[in-house]
């Protein structure tokens, strides 16, 4: 680190469990952040801001007037642009240093196995099963750890599928692709603005946990937040060694 790298990130290098060490872990770590909406928005900005990078930002949307409501990465006059180019100067004024790659789309198949395989951690900021599903099998196959957030009208939940360890739950374990779960839209239930501010930012926290090596993250835990009580419970999650995603790749 240069002098006004030691400046910039000093505040956790000052963190005894962090250190010069642990920062230099975050600096030289990549994340791949699918969704550049409500959870994306404050986990790509903490992420920027600590120096995580290469940081991959994937979307394959515009940003639109609705979207402001929530999604602080962008401002008013980017309304029109894809999310992932205003996403991306959002980052770069708060820290230049950081190398964003802006992907615009919505990543499935073989661009999504080849960004999880070169990322050091994923976070899954998506609002959608299709890809929350897709991106959950490209961890497994890759053993990458998964940060996972989800966040509907006053409901938000956060988890850490930590898929370098074999004893680690997936999060088709959770919520099986045929289950019964309807997809709760965000467009059409409503979403409490700082609801995906929390949620995205547990992500944020996660993801830096686990690319310095320190505490004890959400892996076997989920988080599940009620926001109009603001009250969170825990749950705890177990491997289902039935599940047809992660059992394959111990068996
Ligand atoms: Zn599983």
């Amino acid at each position: 680190m240069n002098d006004e790298q030691l400046l910039r990130y000093s505040r956790h290098i000052l963190l005894p469990e962090l250190g010069v060490e642990g920062q230099q872990k975050i600096l030289s770590a990549s994340a791949l952040v699918i969704g550049a909406g409500g959870l994306g928005s404050p986990a790509a900005l903490y992420l920027a801001a600590a120096g995580v990078g290469p940081l991959v930002l994937a979307d394959g949307d515009d940003v639109d007037l609705t979207n402001l409501q929530r999604q602080i990465l962008h401002a008013t006059g980017s309304v029109g642009r894809p999310k992932v180019d205003s996403g991306r100067e959002g980052l770069a004024r708060i820290n230049p240093e950081v190398k964003v790659v802006p992907v615009r789309q919505r990543l499935a198949d073989d661009a999504l196995a080849e960004l999880v395989a070169a990322s050091s951690v994923i976070l899954d900021c998506s609002d959608n099963f299709a890809t929350r599903h897709a991106v959950n099998r490209a961890c497994v196959r890759h053993r990458k750890p998964l940060v996972s957030g989800a966040a509907v009208r006053f409901d938000g939940q956060v988890s850490v599928f930590d898929l370098r360890d074999e004893l680690s739950p997936c999060y088709h374990c959770l919520f099986p692709e045929d289950g019964e779960l309807e997809e709760l839209r965000c467009s059409i239930m409503g979403v409490f603005a700082p609801l995906t501010g929390i949620i995205g930012t547990v992500q944020a926290a996660e993801a830096l946990k686990l690319l310095a090596g320190v505490g004890e993250t959400l892996k076997g835990r989920l988080m599940v937040l009620d926001a109009l009580a603001m009250q969170w419970r825990t749950i705890k999650l177990a491997k289902d060694p039935a599940c047809p995603v992660c059992s394959r790749v111990t068996a």
